[in-house]
């Protein structure tokens, strides 16, 4: 298929590379300059890669990041036509979503939200799990693609409930973390030695793919980034949006994001969000 993928970053690269792999047709664009992709072409603008795509990708930071890519000065939305797909794997408010899509859908394309879950190392790999929101039809068409970066696709509704769903679990993600940032800081204040009460996580019922994924980064304090903590703090503020839309009240989380508010104080944005445990480890006097 003739792709354009816009956002070259953590994602966006192993993406697009792994499109170029399974033999796609693919045309990059990244807003800073000297980013590419070996075999894919590079453009100048968004509208310019989109311009004889079939379907338009974006991984993009954020939801300001999508609107100007899609409707900015050289924007997707000049090149778009009737039949035309634009995904959008960036994690992004749901309700922006929704006006994105109508604008997208007002020139004849069809827009489908797939956030995806898997970090750097399940980019790379071409094992994301993509989250998806829209009309089955359009989601199967992007089959070759999904199949090209990912090792699954769950949809979960019409559009915007991938971005719905994928807030939802970066809320759970956000605070297993933190639960187990906090129990290893109070294990060790109490004498415990961390790998050991790793080892007890791992044998119990409190294990987690998150913590499998992050106590080997942990136990050595490796806070270079996989997922950083920028992005994170931007999906606990999604949440937090989502939640004062909906008048909800979720206490849990808004006390995870002051710890977020510290990190980024104290210099960790660019780091992984497991850096949160710095601040932790800091207001306890273990660092
Ligand atoms: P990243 O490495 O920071 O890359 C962000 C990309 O967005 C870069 O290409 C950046 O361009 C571009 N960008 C930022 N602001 C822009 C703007 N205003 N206009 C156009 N382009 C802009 O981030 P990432 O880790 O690849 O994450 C991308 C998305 O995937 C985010 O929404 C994130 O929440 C989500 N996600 C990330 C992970 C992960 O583990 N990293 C996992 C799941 C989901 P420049 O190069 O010019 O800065």
């Amino acid at each position: 298929m003739k792709v354009a993928f816009l956002g070259l970053g953590i994602m966006g690269r192993p993406m697009a590379a792994n499109l170029v792999k399974a033999g796609h047709e693919v045309s990059v664009w990244n807003r800073t300059h000297g980013k590419t992709v070996e075999g894919a072409t590079s453009a100048a603008t968004p509208a310019h890669a989109a311009r004889n795509a079939e379907v338009v990708w974006m991984c993009v930071s954020d939801t300001a990041a999508v609107e100007n890519v899609l409707f900015g000065e050289s924007g997707v939305e000049q090149s778009l036509r009737p039949g035309m797909i634009v995904a959008d794997s960036s994690t992004i408010s749901p309700a922006s979503t929704l006006e994105f899509a109508k604008r997208v859908r007002a020139k004849g394309a069809d827009y489908v939200d797939s956030p995806v879950t898997g970090s750097k190392i399940g980019a790379e790999a071409g094992q994301l799990i993509f989250i998806a929101g829209g009309a089955e039809d359009t989601i199967t068409r992007l089959q070759p693609l999904f199949s090209a970066m990912g090792k699954q696709v769950l949809h979960m509704g019409d559009t915007g409930k991938g971005q719905s769903a994928k807030i939802a679990a970066n809320l759970m993600i956000a605070m297993i973390y933190e639960g187990f940032a906090e129990g290893l800081t109070l294990a060790q204040k109490l004498g415990v030695d961390p790998e050991r009460l790793v080892g007890l996580v791992q044998a119990s019922m409190i294990r987690s793919g998150v913590v499998d994924y992050k106590a080997p980064f942990v136990l050595k304090r490796d806070y270079s980034p996989n997922f950083p903590l920028r992005l994170m703090h931007k999906d606990i503020h999604l949440v937090l949006d989502a939640a004062q839309q909906l008048g909800l009240k979720l206490p849990g989380i808004g006390a995870v994001e002051h710890v977020y508010e510290e990190s980024v104080r104290a210099g960790h944005a660019d780091d992984d969000y497991a850096a949160t445990l710095a601040v932790i480890e800091k207001w306890a006097g273990t660092e």
